[in-house]
């Protein structure tokens, strides 16, 4: 096993730590299931939120605490902003109790859908919440109809418009690119309202048809009624020109922020930092070793209940696969791989090491490499799973590889 080195020269794990870890804690529960989802959701219920809350309540009192502390917390889901606020307020307070964090110092989001939620916005801000994460999708009334999403453009543009006058100054926003029906237009359309409301942030995803979903079945039986990968491919490079243009900076594939409004959690994920997860299937990252739980309500909940742990799933990474998935998340980034970086994170010379790699994606106009550090071109952001499956394995010396 090779233990990477400190910028010293020292070897020893300290080095393996960026900074402070991130808490993940999943809300499972949905007021309605969309179509298209493949996440861990249940459908919300007064009775089964009670049983899971005193679930995560142990779940999250049983944990250790992280050498380097904590520096942000994230709801995620599931729609956290389903659970009533006196139950989020409850869940901050135990972190903070547990983490010993200073609310004020950290980036605590909840993901909230515009379906409801606007009364509780004040509840939130008061709770800790300080970032919020708005499930908007579209600002298509039809997208969103066969999204099967349970809100209109006008409820989105509402609730964003409330978070801001409840005192949100940090609030992101999610679109789908490939919904059915959706055309370059009704795309940018979209853009521009997502432009024009008070956001700092914009996610964008393209549409992925799950195995074993409704829309799998819909487009089975009728794929024209999808956007073919050219032009998701054209509205990826859409978003790209517009909210580069409107002043966001694309920093990271799926993700622009206004200067400064970078998401500090999935930063921490995506520069391989450590994260504790809580609830149903949530995955966690603590120090080389990676984890998920149960999938299953009744098999997570059964579980803390009777004492044991919630981990359905564990994997020690060897160091080489630490250094070479740090290499495929760092790509994701607009940093990239900064090799002085690598170098002080993991004791390697990331041009040595990946220099197959870097090489044949340069070659092909996947990765723009100036011998310090190597990004993805725009070419390489729409075909990134083919380059970061180039950096899986890293050229270690002999047993350096374990
Ligand atoms: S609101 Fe989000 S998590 Fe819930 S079903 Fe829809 S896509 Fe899935």
């Amino acid at each position: 096993m090779l233990h990477p080195v400190e910028t010293s020269g020292q070897r020893g794990s300290k080095a393996l730590h960026d900074t402070a870890a991130g808490i993940y804690v999943h809300i499972p529960f949905c007021d309605r299931i969309c179509p298209y989802c493949d996440f861990a959701v249940v459908r919300t219920r007064d009775d089964a939120i009670a049983r899971y809350c005193a679930a995560l309540r142990d779940d999250i009192e049983r944990a250790a605490l992280p050498a380097g502390g904590v520096a942000t917390v994230y709801f995620g889901g599931g729609t956290p902003s389903a659970l009533p606020p006196a139950r989020i307020a409850a869940l901050i307070a135990q972190l903070r109790a547990k983490f010993a964090f200073n609310p004020d110092t950290i980036e605590c989001t909840l993901e909230a859908n515009p379906s409801r939620g606007v009364s509780d916005l004040e509840q939130w801000r008061l709770a800790g919440v300080n970032r919020l994460s708005v499930g908007v999708q579209s600002f298509d009334d039809a997208e969103l109809h066969r999204l099967g999403r349970d809100h209109s453009a006008d409820d989105a543009s509402a609730f964003l418009d409330a978070a801001r006058s409840a005192g949100f100054e940090n609030i992101s926003l999610d679109l789908i690119a490939g919904a059915p029906g959706q055309s370059r237009a009704t795309f940018a359309a979209s853009l521009a309202t997502a432009v024009a409301s008070p956001v700092a942030h914009i996610s964008v995803y393209g549409l992925t048809i799950e195995t074993g979903t409704p829309f799998a079945t819909w487009y089975a039986r009728d794929p024209v009624a999808f956007p073919d990968d050219e032009l998701v491919a054209d509205l990826l490079e859409t978003a790209d020109t517009d909210l580069t243009n409107a002043g966001f900076v694309h920093y990271e594939i799926s993700n622009f922020a206004r200067p400064g409004r970078e998401s500090a959690h999935n930063t921490g994920y995506w520069r391989q930092r450590d994260c504790i997860a809580f609830g149903l299937s949530a995955a966690g990252y603590e120090n080389g070793l990676r984890y998920a739980n149960h999938r299953d309500l009744l098999a997570y909940c059964e579980a803390i209940e009777a004492g044991r742990s919630a981990r359905a799933f564990t994997e020690h990474l060897p160091f080489a696969r630490r250094i070479g998935e740090a290499a495929m998340l760092a790509l994701r980034t607009n940093a990239g791989i900064v090799d002085a970086d690598f170098g002080r994170r993991f004791g390697i010379d990331a041009a040595t090491v990946f220099r197959a790699a870097r090489k044949k994606c340069s070659a092909a106009g996947l990765l723009e490499d100036d011998g310090a550090r190597a990004r993805l071109t725009s070419r390489g952001r729409l075909l990134a799973n083919t380059v970061c499956a180039e950096f899986l394995t890293p050229e270690l010396p002999g047993n350096e590889s374990t």
